[in-house]
């Protein structure tokens, strides 16, 4: 082995030679948290898959059809998109949310998570996000070299942002450019915005001219299929992300978009630069597929009405358990798949059994029953605080969507649904507080 691989040139350790903004980073602890998961289930061991947020959904089955069809598509394609793709995702947010976009405001990439990505390397500006936020936008700032600065929210409020600690943060240097991030239906809450709230924050964005990121991925799974985008309170100004991974079941396929107001159009040019130079165009057969997808029509309308009625009883019956038999604090949930409960009120107990930050926490509950979560730190919460991220994705979505649609579960679907097809999830979550009830 020479020098350069072992250690490094002259013996130096090969972490001198990696970009400071990297160097001691882990992996992203949403895929860390899953390959943790997939090792220990190897290695025999019953575990509750509450780590990783992924659809437990089948791709619909007219996409998965045109994909199949469009698997001889091996041409690259241009950089920004396919052009009747950009249309089709242009159409959808009109159709949708009624806000004017054209297929030129579209860009498309390989997951709304590069092109965040991208947005915060070729903009100049700090990154805005409230406590707490998804595990991955902090870090890409810190890789990029932007400053981060984070928004202070309270369990009161469910977490959600007061527009009176953005405008408190945007008057200390009112021209200062800005990203904000605004996630709803939320990752890792589960809690959304209501329009008159989103109204308020767009006000205090437009008083500063802050470029809102809108991240609406878990908009298409809003738990009655109410969503509404903040773009329609302040369109010149908001960037709306989405893709295929939440709502149509596809994280795999890394489809993201990006919907810009007019006036942000050298933003997406900047972007497709970039994109030029890096990911060159998403995957071919990935976008023709996708063009199925944002088109809706019947048959997509159906899965996500069914989709939303499973989240909805399931989302609803795990808030109950953990709120009334484990006495964690928590958000009801509104949207998407996630819990955010807060296990505080056991405080003394744990820390009588050397539990003392959520990662311990999370820690503890993987070893002793299996469930594995994310600690509320990986959210950009205090260390100490003990809230964790629950997912109800564990269950096999298929069967689940086929038996929803069955004669006998036409009303609102009840626990027997729940046991008999999310069984990992209803069983998990028992464990979870008989757990807390054992040691709180
Ligand atoms: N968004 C998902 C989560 O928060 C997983 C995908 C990812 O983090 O890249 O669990």
């Amino acid at each position: 082995m020479n020098d350069r691989t072992s250690t490094g040139r002259r013996g130096q350790s090969p972490d001198i030679h990696l970009n400071l903004n990297v160097r001691g980073l882990g992996q992203s602890a949403t895929l860390a948290i899953n390959e943790r998961s997939a090792e220990l289930a190897a290695s025999g061991r019953h575990v509750f898959r509450f780590g990783l947020g992924q659809s437990p959904f089948p791709v619909p089955e007219p996409v998965e059809n045109e994909l199949k069809s469009n698997a001889h598509q091996k041409d690259y394609l241009p950089v920004k998109g396919l052009r009747t793709l950009r249309e089709a995702v242009a159409d959808y947010h009109r159709r949708t949310q009624g806000i004017e976009v054209n297929a030129d405001d579209v860009l498309i990439g390989p997951g709304s998570k590069e092109l965040m990505f991208i947005l915060q390397l070729v903009y100049y500006g700090d990154l805005v996000i409230p406590t707490p936020s998804w595990v991955s936008y902090a870090p890409q700032a810190h890789i990029i070299g932007r400053q981060i600065r984070w928004l202070d929210t309270r369990a009161e409020n469910d977490w959600r942002l007061l527009p009176e600690e953005l405008e408190k943060l945007c008057k200390k240097d009112p021209t200062r450019p800005r990203i904000l991030i605004l996630n709803y239906p939320n990752n890792p809450t589960g809690d959304t915005y209501t329009a008159d709230e989103l109204k308020a924050l767009a006000a205090v964005a437009r008083r500063y001219k802050v470029v809102l990121l809108s991240d609406e991925i878990y908009g298409g799974v809003h738990h009655r299929g109410q969503h509404v985008s903040a773009a329609r309170f302040y369109p010149e100004g908001t960037i709306i992300s989405g893709g295929l991974s939440k709502w149509c079941g596809a994280g795999g396929w890394r489809l993201g978009t990006f919907a810009f107001p007019r006036g942000l159009r050298w933003l997406l040019d900047a972007m497709a630069v970039v994109a030029s130079e890096t990911f060159t165009s998403t995957a071919a057969p990935i976008q023709y597929a996708a063009v199925r997808g944002f088109s809706g029509g019947l048959e997509i309308e159906r899965y996500l009405n069914q989709s939303r009625r499973i989240l909805r009883a399931l989302g609803n019956h795990c808030w109950q358990q953990l709120t009334s038999k484990a006495g964690c604090g928590m958000p009801k949930p509104k949207g998407g798949f996630y819990l955010f409960p807060d296990f505080s009120r056991h405080r003394e107990a744990f820390a009588t059994k050397g539990i003392r930050t959520s990662a311990d926490l999370c820690d503890r509950i993987l070893e002793d029953t299996g469930v594995a979560m994310l600690p509320g730190s990986a959210f950009g919460r205090p260390e100490t605080e003990l809230s964790v991220r629950m997912a109800y994705v564990d269950f096999d979505g298929a069967r689940a969507l086929a038996a929803a649609e069955e004669p006998e579960f036409q009303q609102e679907l009840d626990l027997a649904f729940l046991q008999t097809y999310c069984p990992n999830v209803t069983d998990g979550i028992d464990r979870l507080v008989e757990w807390v009830n054992a040691n709180g």
